[in-house]
């Protein structure tokens, strides 16, 4: 079997027509496939306001932030925060902060990041104590939003990201 490689795909259509009239069995390999070829560019096509997971919220006037989470999309979630502000509702801590300040909210696409995309519930909770205690440490955290007691496992987790860095400085071996 005769095995080529070829990056142009007209050029492997023509090979293999030569090789149509005689009996060599011609496999290509190509590194474009077909369907990378004409598959659109982005491979991550959800726009991200369609999303679920864990999101940040910022406040124009004084740049702190709120973090919450979603098994729903986040447009969804924003839309619901900005109805706690219309109607004067303390259910969100987001609608507390910017009703106690006098504050104004934004559009979505000024105020709102996705910190972690996740369809997985069970990941929600943790992922959304990791960026509280994170941005709270870093006293980016609005008040109305306090963790209150420092999870301890969250903190390995905080503090692995320091230790990582350590762990591959000390591993590198200069011979
Ligand atoms: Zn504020």
């Amino acid at each position: 079997m005769f095995r080529a490689a070829y990056r142009s795909l007209s050029g492997a259509l023509t090979l293999t027509n030569l090789f149509k009239q005689t009996n060599i069995k011609i496999a290509l390999k190509s590194n474009n496939t077909i369907s990378q070829i004409f598959r659109p560019k982005a491979t991550n096509s959800t726009p991200i306001y369609n999303k679920s997971g864990i999101y940040k919220l910022t406040f124009k006037t004084c740049q702190h932030v709120y973090v919450g989470q979603t098994s729903r999309n986040l447009k969804q979630r924003y839309q619901e925060h900005v109805r706690y502000i219309k109607n004067n509702d303390p259910e969100s801590a987001f609608a507390q902060h910017i009703l106690n300040n006098q504050h104004e909210y934004g559009t979505i696409e000024e105020i709102m990041k996705l910190h972690k995309p996740t369809n997985h519930t069970s990941m929600l909770i943790p992922y959304e104590l990791f960026f509280i205690q994170s941005h709270h440490q870093h006293g980016q955290l609005i008040s109305e939003r306090n963790p209150g007691e420092l999870n301890p496992l969250i903190q390995l987790g905080l503090d692995a990201i320091d230790t990582r860095d350590y762990l591959i400085n000390n591993n590198r071996h200069d011979t």
